[in-house]
C-alpha cells in the first residue's frame, strides 16, 4: 500500500545582536546585525522543518537527534542537520510531497527573500520549488516576537512513500 505520513514542526529562536540570521538555509541580511540566537546556526525555519520530517514518521524531534549540549553540534550547520535527518535509512523510500510553512517574524522584512528560501528548501529535498511554500507574517506587534525579540516558524510536510519495485 502506497503510504501518506502527513508532519508539523514548530520552532523559536530568540534574536540577538552579532550573530547571522539564516532562514531556510539562506542568510538575510539584518539591520543592526540582529540574528538568531542557539546551540546551531539557529535556522528556526530549517529546524521546523526538521521537525515536521521526523514527525511524519515519529521519529522524534530535532533536539533528540542533535542534542544541544553535544559539542558536535555546536554553530552546526541546519542543512546539513536536515541532510542527515533525509539520509537515514527509516526515510528510504518516502518522497516530499509538499511542503507548507510560516515564518513569524516583525522584523526584518521577510518577503523580498521568499524566493530564494522556498528555492533552497526545495534543494535541500531534491523537488520542484512549486512543492515548497514559505509565508511570511509579522506578529501585529504582540508579545515577544512582535517586540522583535524573536523569530518562530511552523511547517507542515506531507511525505508518500515510492512503490519500490520487487
Ligand atoms: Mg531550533
Amino acid at each position: 500500500m502506497n503510504g501518506l505520513r502527513i508532519g508539523q514542526g514548530y520552532d523559536i529562536h530568540r534574536l540577538a545582536t552579532g550573530r547571522r540570521l539564516l532562514l531556510g538555509g539562506v542568510e538575510i541580511a539584518a539591520p543592526d546585525n540582529i540574528g538568531l540566537l542557539g546551540h546551531s546556526d539557529g535556522d528556526v525555519l530549517l529546524h521546523a522543518v526538521t521537525d515536521a520530517v521526523l514527525g511524519a514518521l515519529a521519529l522524534g524531534d530535532i533536539g533528540q537527534w542533535f542534542p544541544d549540549t553535544d559539542a558536535e553540534f555546536a554553530g552546526a550547520d541546519s542543512r546539513e542537520l536536515l541532510r542527515r535527518v533525509l539520509a537515514d535509512p527509516r526515510l528510504e523510500g518516502w518522497r516530499l510531497v509538499n511542503l507548507d510553512s510560516t515564518v513569524i517574524a516583525q522584523r526584518p522584512r521577510l518577503a523580498p527573500m521568499i524566493p530564494a528560501i522556498r528555492e533552497s528548501i526545495a534543494a535541500l529535498f531534491g523537488v520542484p520549488v512549486e512543492r515548497i511554500s514559505v509565508k511570511a507574517k509579522t506578529n501585529e506587534g504582540l508579545d515577544a516576537i512582535g517586540n522583535g525579540e524573536a523569530i518562530a516558524a511552523q511547517a507542515v510536510v506531507l511525505l508518500e512513500r515510492l512503490k519500490v519495485d520487487g
